[in-house]
């Protein structure tokens, strides 16, 4: 399976990170290694001292699809789920000041948290709470209504590019109130009242 990931999909975390406002989502991958293993801490790697969270809705892939229409897009998907994109801002700062790619910054081990997926009818996709609390304090408050391309638009646009496959999941980009992660933390993310995820980092 494959990891596709937008980037700068709510304004307001656009306007966090300076970052322009994009004519089309950005788009990037992460390999199957980046994942997680469930129930096990996250280790900040030794390449970084600015580990980053981004809460995200993903999106679970049910069948292979390609140059899949926006209106057909919903066949494509029964599940969302929550995770989160840890990014080393500071190795990103540095790919982004060369014009680099950003695989060393989004891709390495352990850097997609993929959290409990749920059925997509028992939520409004339009407007969907998900939340990110950190040491419970909530540090981010999103709602799929900020997002500038819609699930549907954004499996239309990658699978101009990616054949979708079954398991593919979708990182949906991140809402404002990013930050650093330190040891010892435990990252509890929410979608609407359900825990989707809690893990610690070390
Ligand atoms: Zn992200």
């Amino acid at each position: 399976m494959k990891i596709i990931c937008i980037g700068r999909n709510y304004a307001k975390h656009i306007e966090e990170l300076a970052n322009e406002k994009p004519d089309n989502p950005v788009v990037f991958l992460k390999p199957d290694s980046a994942i997680l293993p469930k129930k096990m801490p996250f280790f900040i790697p030794p390449f970084s001292d600015d580990i980053h969270y981004e809460v995200e809705i993903l999106v679970k892939i049910n069948k292979v699809g390609k140059y899949i229409d926006e209106k057909f897009a919903p066949k494509y998907y029964d599940e969302i789920g929550l995770g989160i994109d840890l990014t080393a801002r500071d190795i990103q700062a540095q790919c982004k000041a060369k014009g680099l790619p950003w695989e060393k910054a989004k891709a390495f081990d352990g850097s997609a948290v993929i959290g409990n997926f749920y059925p997509k009818e028992q939520f409004d996709l339009d407007n969907l709470k998900f939340q990110l609390l950190q040491n419970e304090v909530l540090v981010q408050d999103g709602n799929t209504n900020a997002m500038l391309w819609k699930i549907d638009e954004l499996i239309a646009y990658v699978s101009q590019y990616f054949t979708l496959k079954k398991g593919d999941v979708i990182f949906t980009g991140t809402p404002a109130g990013v930050g650093k992660v330190a040891t010892n933390d435990i990252l509890v993310g929410k979608i609407e009242n359900y825990e989707a995820f809690n893990i610690k980092v070390k």
